[in-house]
């Protein structure tokens, strides 16, 4: 029989590149996303994919990101952290896009990790085979990537080799998680996700970056087999308040309503869900307000 292996899977890469879609991808139905401190984890997420002779951990990191906020220098040190102590980190890229000097200077946060790292090529769906073999040469000349792999996380082409793969070069080891792991605690996390995720999809590109999300109340009615949740979304300016909440509360309802459907999915029960926006200015360069919204460095 195989020996059962466990390891660490850091995804690092800029905005954009496709990490959430292969995060989703990977972990498809069979998701137990865990994190270990609720409210200090939304810079980190594991997602654990268990297999016949393996689990792997998956560590969703946010996009190094080059900027002057404090915000964004704590999430550069998280991304690189996490990236110091996993097994595999797998370097995305999108072959549809340019390569820019930012990504050389991220593919230089892969020299100080003891992990083995993994150039993936995202996106292959959108390009000519052919167009590979620049890109796949321009980064080896950047770094001594062990495996390069091109994937679609979006088709899921690709996908199964970049696990097998993966599997192959994880370390013999007893499982780190149960495999059912999931607790009511991690369940107010990943709704702060999906509404986060949500308030981004639906507002203009500088939101993003200055945008939090507390869970205010998280309250089970089983007798009407529904949750009420109530959750806070924290901007930093007046100006981003008005563009969450859109012209006649247009945009926050839409927000809520998406995000309303991806939590019952994800629940599998009925939500109530109640939005409210709160400015909170500068908060991303104060570090008091940072600790008290979530983000914190922490290790694996
Ligand atoms: P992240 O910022 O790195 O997490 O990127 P996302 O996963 O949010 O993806 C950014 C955008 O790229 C989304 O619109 C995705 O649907 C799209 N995308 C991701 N992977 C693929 C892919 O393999 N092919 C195509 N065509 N689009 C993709
Ligand atoms: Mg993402």
């Amino acid at each position: 029989m195989a020996p059962f292996k466990a390891g660490f899977i850091s995804v690092l890469g800029r905005p954009n590149v496709g990490k959430s879609t292969l995060f989703n991808s990977i972990l498809g139905e069979k998701i137990a996303i865990v994190s270990e401190k609720p409210q200090t984890t939304r810079n980190r997420i594991l997602g654990i994919r268990n297999i016949k002779n393996g689990q792997l951990i998956f560590v969703d990191t946010p996009g190094i990101h080059p900027g002057k906020s404090t915000l964004n220098q704590r999430m550069v040190s998280t991304a690189i952290e996490s990236g110091k102590d996993a097994d595999v980190l797998l370097f995305l890229i999108d072959a549809s896009a340019p390569v820019v000097e930012e990504d050389r200077q991220m593919v230089g946060s892969l020299r100080g990790s003891k992990g083995i790292s993994f150039l993936v090529i995202n996106k292959i769906d959108l390009v000519r085979k052919a167009s590979l073999l620049p890109i796949m040469d321009q980064y080896q000349r950047l770094h001594p990537f062990e495996r390069i792999i091109p994937v679609s996380a979006l088709t899921g082409e690709g996908v199964s080799l970049l696990l097998e793969e993966i599997l192959k070069l994880l370390p013999e080891s007893p499982a780190y998680y149960p495999e059912d792991m999931i607790t009511d605690q991690t369940e107010r996390f990943i709704v702060a996700e999906i509404i986060r995720e949500k308030v981004i999809q639906h507002s203009y590109q500088e939101i993003p970056f200055s945008t939090a999300v507390t869970i205010e109340s998280f309250e089970e009615r089983p007798e009407k087999g529904l949750v009420v949740i109530k959750a806070t979304i924290h901007v930093e300016r007046d100006s981003q308040k008005k563009i969450v909440i859109g012209k006649g509360g247009h945009k926050l309802k839409k927000i809520g309503e998406t995000a309303r459907k991806e939590i019952e999915a994800f629940s599998n029960r009925k939500v109530f869900l109640e939005l409210w926006v709160n400015v909170e200015k500068n908060w991303t360069r104060d570090p008091r307000a940072l600790d008290r919204l979530g983000y914190a460095v922490h290790r694996l």
